[in-house]
């Protein structure tokens, strides 16, 4: 089963029709049928790595001041248990959690691959007490998964700076990047080709761009785990690779296409 990481941008993207909800279906019709699904999100953050286990995960609108339309999105998926034990035994540490649900990060993205939401979800936690080595660490080690038809989706942004977003016109989507913001993704992008992932760790030490592209590191860190999940024959397939609202950009990548 191919890995994908997903920028995932405003939760508008889970009802409008816009290029990027169109990428993300894309891709996901060209993925073989998944058995079940891993979701790491930016916004599902604990002490410890955490995996939901509960049957039936509720859809969490964790966010504030978007359309009443966005808040009546339900993303019914059923959550797997099982699949959350042999998460729990891959992962060193790893403690099984029945507290949380979906986040946006997962469901707004999966609204649009995978709509029938027929398929298992369950979300692993990114732990904020780890380096980024350590999320690395923790990505290869959902490696076997792979050969057990479950699709690991890790949804963050490469850039994501939130102070400093500037929408011009109506449109949040209307491509538009400062030039550090440019430079910071082309940066991590030819870094993640390369397999340079001791920069990518390190990369307050990338200079003033990289650093306003990551002012804190949530959204940057799931990207690490889909690296840390290519195989030594495999390639990157880029899509969505676009700029928003000046300070984030979408760019995604499918592991194994
Ligand atoms: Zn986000």
């Amino acid at each position: 089963m191919p890995v994908l990481f997903v920028g995932h941008g405003t939760p508008m993207n889970a009802v409008e029709d816009n290029v990027f909800g169109r990428g993300w279906a894309k891709v996901a019709k060209a993925l073989p049928q998944p058995q079940s699904i891993v979701c790491v999100s930016a916004h599902w953050e604990t002490a410890g790595t955490l995996v939901t286990a509960v049957k039936q995960p509720r859809t969490i609108h964790d966010f504030g001041g978007f359309p009443r339309q966005l808040y009546q999105v339900k993303y019914p998926a059923p959550g797997s248990p099982e699949l959350a034990q042999r998460v729990a035994g891959l992962v060193t540490g790893a403690e099984l959690d029945e507290s949380w649900g979906l986040d946006h990060g997962c469901w707004v993205v999966l609204h649009r691959m995978f709509p029938d939401a027929d398929i298992p979800v369950v979300q692993l936690s990114l732990d904020y007490g780890a380096e980024p080595r350590r999320h690395f660490e923790i990505g290869a080690q959902l490696a076997a998964l792979r050969s057990e038809g479950v699709l690991i989706l890790a949804s963050g942004n490469i850039v994501h700076n939130l102070v400093m977003v500037e929408v011009r016109g109506d449109d949040f989507n209307e491509p538009f990047g400062f030039d550090w913001a440019v430079e910071a993704d082309r940066k991590f992008r030819a870094l993640a080709e390369k397999r340079r992932y001791k920069e990518l760790f390190d990369y307050r030490s990338l200079g003033r761009p990289a650093q306003l592209a990551v002012p804190t590191p949530e959204h940057f860190l799931p990207m690490l785990y889909a690296l840390a999940l290519r195989g030594d024959d495999e390639s990157l397939s880029w899509f969505n690779d676009q700029p928003v609202a000046g300070s984030l950009t979408m760019t995604s990548f499918v592991v194994g296409a």
